[in-house]
């Protein structure tokens, strides 16, 4: 048993490592602003004695008492990312260096949840660790990329010059129960349009390609990742090779909910990457893992829950 800080941990991604983490026994102490996530997400552990939660915006210093650190604090989709992008590298930066400096004090384990982002729009595929990426630092999109690769240098400079015990995951596109409904990502936007009957909103011509992996699959390999042997740093890629384009990815979610929505067509985004599959051979090795859940299943368990969702609200 252990006492692990997740911060982001009322977000989508952390909500789901915080279960998780409960599950195996641990004390878990869950430190969120609200910007994108919810008490909602961790409603159902606010009663349980391991579970604690404070609200926190780690661009401030934090003073707590644990032996381990998933540093996941960070809104994620674009539309969010970009609502305050100052504040956005501020999270990834003075967060990354509060967190840092709280695991040195402490001298705890600490994960960064880093992002696929760092590649950029890449000209190598799939993208393995090694690629340097392709970012544009002055784009809209740069606060994200450009603070996430800023915080990664901070955490392999922790990790050289306190000897910092380190890992570093490089997450690629994750879907499931919890996303944020309007956050405009692109399967939480298709699946909320196709259940509402609304048009399904294609970016570009639809031909760009993403990989997405369900979430169970991406929390397995963190925890993973996290209790792999000291030394081992990462960076890892973890996310789902399976690739389509986001046409496919319209047909599939129309075809599996039903309904009668057309496809429409809007500006493609700038910088938006044209392609993206993680290489993920590395965590194969290293982690004994590969993701098992298929596509067409995660998003049956992603539709039930915005279903569920859309009629709680409408009620
Ligand atoms: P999310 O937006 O659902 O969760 C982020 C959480 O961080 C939210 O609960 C938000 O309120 C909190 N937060 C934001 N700024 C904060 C601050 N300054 N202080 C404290 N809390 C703050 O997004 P998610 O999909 O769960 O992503 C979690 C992490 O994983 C992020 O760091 C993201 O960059 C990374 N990631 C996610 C994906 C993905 O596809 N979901 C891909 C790559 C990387
Ligand atoms: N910090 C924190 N909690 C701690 C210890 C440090 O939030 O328990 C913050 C502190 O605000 C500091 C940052 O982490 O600015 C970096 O800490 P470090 O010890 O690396 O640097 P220094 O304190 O020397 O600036
Ligand atoms: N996208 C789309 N329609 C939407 C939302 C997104 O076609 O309603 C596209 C977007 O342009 C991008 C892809 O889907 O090419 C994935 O977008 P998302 O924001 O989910 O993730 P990211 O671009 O950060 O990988």
């Amino acid at each position: 048993m252990q006492r692990v800080l997740v911060t982001g941990g009322a977000g989508f991604l952390g909500s789901h490592l915080c279960d998780r983490l409960i599950q195996q026994g641990h004390e878990v102490l869950c430190v969120d602003n609200y910007f994108t996530g919810s008490k909602r997400n961790i409603a159902h552990l606010l009663g349980k004695p391991e579970f604690e939660l404070l609200r926190h915006d780690i661009t401030f210093p934090l003073y707590v008492e644990v032996e381990r650190i998933f540093n996941l604090a960070c809104p994620a989709s674009p539309v969010h990312y970009q609502y305050d992008p100052v504040q956005t590298t501020k999270t990834s930066v003075h967060g990354a260096i509060n967190m840092l400096g709280l695991a040195k004090r402490l001298n705890a384990r600490i994960l960064q949840a880093s992002t696929s982002e760092v590649y950029g729009d890449p000209e190598v595929h799939p993208q393995a660790e090694g690629y340097w990426g392709r970012v544009n630092p002055i784009g809209l999109r740069s606060c994200y990329d450009e603070g996430k690769r800023c915080a990664e240098t901070l955490f392999f400079d922790y990790h050289r010059q306190h000897a910092l015990d380190i890992k570093v995951v490089r997450i690629f596109n994750t879907y499931g129960p919890r996303m944020h409904p309007n956050d405009g990502r692109v399967v939480s936007n298709f699946i909320v349009q196709a259940l509402r009957g609304e048009d399904i909103t294609i970016f570009g011509d639809g031909t760009q390609t993403r990989s997405f992996c369900y979430v169970d699959d991406l929390i397995e390999a963190m925890l993973r990742m996290m209790d792999t042997e000291a030394g081992f740093t990462g960076p890892i890629n973890i996310g789902n090779p399976d690739e389509f384009t986001m046409l496919e990815l319209a047909e599939t979610v129309l075809r599996l909910v039903g309904g009668r929505s057309r496809l429409v067509y809007r500006p493609l985004p700038s910088d938006d990457p044209r392609q993206r599959q993680p290489d993920i051979r590395l965590a194969t090795e290293k982690l004994d893992w590969i993701p098992s859940i298929a596509v067409e299943d995660g998003l049956k368990e992603t539709i039930g829950y915005f279903r569920r969702l859309l009629a709680e609200d409408a009620a």
